[in-house]
């Protein structure tokens, strides 16, 4: 017998909106004891600065907000708030790798991420967008031995930097396109 997965969980997930403060401090305290780990001073501090850029950060830029942190104890208290599914590593084009917080604590996120240097933010997708990908989940679910338990999109693009050193982009793109066309 096939198990469909629920679309209800789905649901809950995609319409969920950013915690208030005391619904997020009990989500992450809920998910680190989950996993046997505290909530210290460092990690409260670290998922602070992460709900404070509300966008993906790499770990440069995290440190701007946390003076005086370790590297190596910053690192390891990523992995762990990683381990608790309340961090998530985004990998882009780019050299670094990007942090922010999970849905689970956040809201939704969709994300622009430039194809040159690997610069990444967070976008807000239209409801009607959300209402087609839910009927695309609803639809595989029947087909897919997969529970879906959610769905990521980002769109890929040139940042307005990447744009000013690179202003023949969008001539090549118009090239290669007549090129196929023949
Ligand atoms: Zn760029
Ligand atoms: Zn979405």
């Amino acid at each position: 017998m096939t198990v469909l997965p629920t679309a209800g969980t789905y649901a809950a997930r995609m319409t969920r909106s950013a915690l208030d403060d005391d619904a997020f401090e009990h989500e992450f305290t809920r998910r680190l004891h989950a996993i046997n780990q505290r909530v210290t001073p460092r990690r409260r501090a670290l998922l602070g600065a992460l709900r404070s850029f509300n966008k993906p950060v790499a770990i440069a830029e995290l440190r701007t907000q946390l003076p005086g942190e370790a590297l190596s104890s910053l690192y390891r208290n990523l992995e762990v708030l990683m381990r608790a599914g309340v961090v998530e590593r985004i990998v882009t084009s780019g050299d670094f790798a990007r942090f922010e917080l999970a849905e689970v604590v956040a809201e939704h996120p969709h994300h622009v991420i430039c194809e040159q240097c690997g610069a990444i933010e967070d976008i807000d997708a239209p409801h009607a967008l959300e209402d087609v990908l839910h009927d695309t989940v609803a639809q595989v679910s029947t087909t897919s031995a997969f529970t879906i338990t959610g769905h990521r999109l980002d769109l890929l693009g040139l940042c307005p930097a990447c744009q000013a050193v690179q202003p023949s982009a969008v001539a090549i793109a118009d090239t290669s396109a007549s090129i196929i066309s023949k």
